[in-house]
């Protein structure tokens, strides 16, 4: 169906030289329903409708100079539906309770009203709406994304911090602290190595290539998880400690500048999302000093410009006033205090 609707915009685009929109796509799903696409009629209409939403959404990202184009969506891909009515939640399971459902599942004598499922943790709030997805390995998970309004802000604590990112420490804490990251894809470097070597020789579309292609799926999908867990963890640890937390701004050149193939490793935009979040979630105050900003040359101390810095002096003396500085201490100390300076807006 997302397929379908990003035809329908190309065509749109091609005939008229302009974008349809959710205003018209709307419109024209009610009429599909009715005559070539009777088979969509058994899924709710909002679950249909997001569709829609979410294609538009990305169409306005694009716009916006965020991010690119929508794609087609291959079939055994990673594949999602948001369920806003028509399901009940039970212990342990999720029931499709909508009468078209019944029939479809009738029709293919598949017969099954409900899904058992694993809850990782309790829910709390009021169900907004749930969310069935199934990711490259194959796995269905359920979202269930709910109003939680109870937990606490965590308390002020009067700290605030710049933090640096680099490539031989991975954070480094304008209070001299350094974080490094444990490195998961180069832990895992040698057994993905070993299955891209046993896919390669493989016939591709066979059912060992297939089997091989989602081991390699369910290698990554650890690394990410693991990598997420542990930026969620930093994250909210720098969020109790801190008020205000600085970084950088990261820019094109920036992560050329710190990146290799660590890049995805690093990952330092995930992290810096996740920063965002837990701040707004917990009233706290989340900056970036524009990426204009010198942060590695000027002396925290004497604010005396070291021109002469090159990339590999790690350790530094200041000749105006003497002070010895360690090169990304200093640089995330100069980020605090430009994070601080009231003419930058706070993100
Ligand atoms: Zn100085």
């Amino acid at each position: 169906m997302h397929n379908h609707f990003l035809r329908v915009e190309q065509r749109y685009y091609r005939l008229y030289g302009k974008y349809a929109g959710r205003y018209r796509l709307q419109p024209h799903l009610t009429k599909l329903l009715k005559r070539t696409k009777k088979h969509w009629a058994w899924i709710p209409r909002d679950t249909l409708d997001a569709v829609i939403i979410r294609l538009d959404t990305t169409y306005q990202r694009f716009f916006k100079g965020l991010g690119g184009l929508p794609k087609s969506k291959r079939k055994h891909r990673y594949r999602s539906a948001k369920f806003q009515s028509g399901y009940k939640l039970e212990k342990g399971r999720v029931r499709l309770s909508f009468k078209a459902w019944h029939e479809f599942s009738k029709s293919l004598k598949f017969n099954k009203h409900f899904f058992s499922f694993h809850q990782h943790r309790d829910g709390i709030g009021h169900v907004r709406y749930i969310q069935i997805l199934r990711d490259a390995v194959g796995t269905y998970w359920l979202h269930i994304l709910t109003d939680d309004k109870s937990s606490e802000p965590y308390s002020a604590t009067g700290e605030n911090v710049g933090i640096d990112f680099g490539l031989d420490t991975y954070l480094t804490l304008s209070n001299g602290e350094k974080i490094q990251s444990p490195q998961y894809l180069k832990q895992s470097l040698k057994a993905l190595r070993s299955l891209h070597k046993s896919l390669a020789r493989k016939v591709q579309g066979s059912n060992n290539w297939y089997r091989c292609v989602r081991q390699l799926a369910r290698l990554y999908r650890h690394i990410a998880n693991q990598r997420k867990d542990f930026h969620w963890k930093l994250a909210t640890d720098l969020c109790k400690r801190f008020d205000t937390l600085v970084t950088e701004t990261l820019s094109l050149e920036g992560m050329k500048r710190l990146w290799g193939r660590k890049v995805s490793d690093l990952a330092f935009g995930q992290l810096v999302e996740i920063l965002r979040f837990k701040c707004f979630k917990h009233n706290k105050s989340f900056r970036q000093v524009g990426q204009w900003t010198t942060t590695s040359k000027p002396c925290s101390q004497c604010s005396y410009k070291n021109k002469n810095l090159s990339l590999n002096d790690r350790q530094w003396i200041c000749p105006e006033c003497g002070s010895h500085h360690d090169r990304d201490i200093n640089a995330a100390i100069n980020i605090l205090r430009g994070g601080l300076d009231p003419h930058v807006e706070p993100m």
